[in-house]
């Protein structure tokens, strides 16, 4: 991992202004950028082509502050609301500078993708989903509308979701129609792009300068040459066991939204010249269920007990099974419940799991799931109690959702049933600039997407990696093109 010293490159085989490693959305976006401040770019993807775990996404771009998409579907919002949820819902440990900037940048970036060619339809999609049913453009996506938030900041719907031709998410979903259209633009700019090229090191000057990468490419060294600046734009660290195993265990075993080439390499690559990092423990968890279901029912733990309002974002409560209820939850609902949610839910089947348990009551229901006997009776006696009266004090669900669970009951077992990936990653300034542990910048040296530490410091709402990857890729090219 650690450099080379410029002087033992010898010869270089390739050289431009601002050398991009990783084709996804972070260095697309620092591809368009740098060529539009006027550098020569090129990019190295390990990979065959362009895309990342960008292009196989769903396409959630998180933004706000009243983009024309919120207002043309008649939503009202402001750039102070969206940092005060931010901050509330990313941390505990958001980093508010970047919070700042990304909030009062938002609506210029939601233009800024448009004029890339980025569609979007001014559609609101208002059910509960992990995704929209169509090609709706616009979604809660973080719980917003959901308790606590909802009375912490005003709430507005921030997912913002690419117009698809035929939607097949993971293959050409939202992702793709956000991808395709900033690589177009890069290739307009002049932007070169060498493909199955693997960066393995960095390269410095005496003074500390980066200077370079070195790559390999089908067995052979590559040495590339960066005048300007380095961009490292390749991923995060989902599929690098041992550093899961250092920093985020519970997610051994269980990566999603993340593809292999996740594998660590711009975090140790930077740490070996000094980088800090942040947050290396933070996941986004999925819980695999469709939240029409999960919003009809109670969610409880191996103890039987509520831990979280069913209404709030799912992720939220994939976080929570996770980290705070050792992976052991169940959904329970009624025959109403179930056939509503069945009725209206326009998710895929894997995610409209039966009842594992069906019985006449709360007790043999509890007996067959192995819960502590008196725990799920009294947990649906206090909310059927407060549900009658359209109030959930303990938790906070809102009325809309609230009915008491009646008749024959079944449970769901979701024990397990998560995945996610990293958060964590390099310490980088607001202008994408990688920080060395004592705070300064590594002169040449650029980040951004889940190789860095970026709006989501523990908590997640959907959209924040394709939101902060593309907006703080932009400032990495940008602060390259500039760096002289
Ligand atoms: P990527 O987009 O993955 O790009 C990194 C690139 O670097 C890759 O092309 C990789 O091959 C390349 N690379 C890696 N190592 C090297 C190397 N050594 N040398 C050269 N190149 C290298 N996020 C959202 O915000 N909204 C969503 O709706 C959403 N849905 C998702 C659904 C799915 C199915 C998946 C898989 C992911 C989803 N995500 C979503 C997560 C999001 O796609 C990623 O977090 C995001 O793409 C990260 O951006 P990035 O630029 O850092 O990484």
């Amino acid at each position: 991992m650690r450099p080379y010293a410029a002087a033992d490159i010898g010869t270089w085989d390739l050289t431009a202004d601002v050398v991009v490693a990783g084709y996804g959305v972070a260095g697309a976006a620092a591809a368009v950028e740098a060529a539009h401040a006027g550098a020569e770019v090129l990019v190295l993807e390990r990979a065959g082509g362009w895309g990342g775990a960008a292009a196989l996404a769903g396409g959630f771009v998180y933004l706000g502050g009243g983009t024309a998409l919120q207002r043309a579907c008649g939503f009202d919002d402001s750039p102070e609301a969206m940092a005060t949820f931010l901050m509330a819902a990313m941390g505990p440990g958001a980093d508010a500078a970047k919070i700042s900037a990304y909030c009062e940048g938002s609506v210029a970036h939601f233009d800024w993708l448009v004029g890339c060619g980025v569609p979007f339809k001014p559609v609101f999609y208002g059910e509960p989903a992990w995704e929209p049913a169509g090609d709706e453009g616009l979604m809660y996506s973080g719980g917003e509308n959901a308790h606590p938030f909802d009375e912490i900041a005003e709430p507005a719907p921030r997912g913002h979701l690419p117009q698809m031709d035929d939607k097949r998410t993971g293959e050409r979903g939202g992702g793709y129609m956000l991808m395709k259209p900033l690589v177009k633009t890069a290739e307009r700019l002049g932007v070169k792009a060498h493909y199955g090229v693997r960066i393995e090191r960095l390269v410095v000057e005496r003074d500390g300068r980066v200077c370079g990468v070195v790559a390999r490419s089908h067995g052979e060294r590559v040495t590339v040459r960066a005048r300007r600046g380095v961009v490292l734009a390749t991923g995060g660290f989902t599929y690098n066991e041992e550093m899961l195993a250092a920093h985020a265990p519970l997610l051994m075993g269980r990566p999603g939204s993340a593809v292999e080439e996740h594998d660590g390499i711009a975090v140790k690559l930077a740490q070996a010249l000094g980088a800090g990092v942040a947050h290396m423990d933070a996941c986004e968890v999925a819980i695999h269920m469709d939240p029409q279901y999960l919003i009809r029912g109670i969610v409880v733990n191996g103890r039987g007990q509520r831990f979280i309002n069913e209404d709030t974002y799912p992720g939220r409560i994939g976080q929570a099974a996770l980290f705070q209820q050792g992976n052991r939850t169940f959904l329970v609902l009624d025959e109403e419940g179930f056939e509503e949610a069945r009725r209206v839910s326009a998710a895929p089947d894997v995610l409209q799991l039966p009842p594992t348990w069906v019985c006449e009551s709360a007790t043999e229901l509890a007996a067959e799931m192995g819960l502590p006997p008196g725990a799920l009776e009294a947990t649906l006696e206090v909310y059927n109690r407060h549900a009658e009266d359209g109030r959930d004090p303990l938790l906070g669900k809102a009325a809309r959702w609230l009915r008491p669970l009646r008749g024959p009951l079944g449970a769901v077992d979701l024990e397990g049933m998560t995945s996610g990936f990293a958060l964590g990653g390099l310490t980088t300034g607001t202008d994408s600039e990688v920080l060395h542990v004592n705070g300064e910048p590594i002169p040449g040296l650029y980040a951004a997407g889940r190789a860095t530490a970026g709006i989501a410091a523990w908590g997640y709402a959907s959209g924040a990696s394709l939101g902060d990857g593309s907006f703080f890729g932009r400032r990495a090219g940008r602060s390259a093109a500039l760096n002289r």
